[in-house]
């Protein structure tokens, strides 16, 4: 039997979050781990939301690849746990009016 309890949340639970500043749906997003090199959906990253921000975890080796933590009126977005991070621009559509 197993009996892992693991405190992560799915990369979703930081969509609510980076939806504030990124016009853009991360979970969709695909990440390039800078540690391990594993190519993920940003969705299936594990990430932690008990400290003062979120952090979002490589599902493979645990590296992190984001870290966004809100100070007063200022975000702070560390990537560099990341090579890269692909967007589905095909998101973008313009909404005529
Ligand atoms: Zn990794």
């Amino acid at each position: 039997m197993s009996s892992h309890t693991y405190d992560y949340l799915d990369g979703n639970a930081a969509a609510g979050e980076l939806s504030k500043i990124l016009a853009v749906d991360v979970t969709a997003a695909e990440g390039q781990c800078a540690n391990c090199g594993a190519t993920k959906r940003f969705a299936e990253a594990h990430v932690y939301m008990k400290g003062p921000g979120v952090v979002a975890r490589c599902a493979v080796c645990e590296h992190v690849l984001l870290r966004l933590v809100n100070v007063r009126q200022r975000v702070f977005l560390d990537v560099r746990g990341m090579t890269y991070l692909s967007l589905d621009t095909s998101q973008f559509q313009e909404s005529s009016g």
